[in-house]
């Protein structure tokens, strides 16, 4: 009798344990694809509404497949930006005068 008591309560336990298992997996899934989809980036360009380019070069040195100074920073056409987000993210944010702007969350 004890036995068949103590059976119930682990299986009772091992079962409550597999729901919450599932409910966390499913919450991870969900975190991890709304993650993917705000880091993709739809749009980069320059923005000298407040700042204009120096032209240092500085991020065409951080990021050339993307960026380039021939004079002011110009973005190059037909790349897919998610191929270098990290890239452009750091060369935004190393950008002297803040003029390197980026859309990544579709808001365009
Ligand atoms: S890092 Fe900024 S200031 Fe320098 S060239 Fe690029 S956009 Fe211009």
């Amino acid at each position: 009798m004890i036995k068949k008591v103590d059976i119930k309560h682990i299986i009772e336990h091992l079962y409550k344990q597999f729901v919450l298992l599932i409910i966390d997996l499913i919450e991870i899934y969900r975190l991890t694809t709304l993650k993917q989809e705000d880091m993709t980036i739809k749009s980069v360009w320059l923005d000298e509404s407040e700042e204009e380019c120096i032209c240092c070069g500085g991020c065409e040195a951080i990021c050339p497949e993307v960026f380039q100074v021939p004079v002011k920073m110009q973005v190059k056409r037909d790349v897919d930006y998610n191929l270098y987000e990290e890239g452009i993210k750091e060369a935004a944010q190393d950008c002297p005068t803040g003029t390197i702007k980026y859309d990544c969350s579709g808001k365009s």
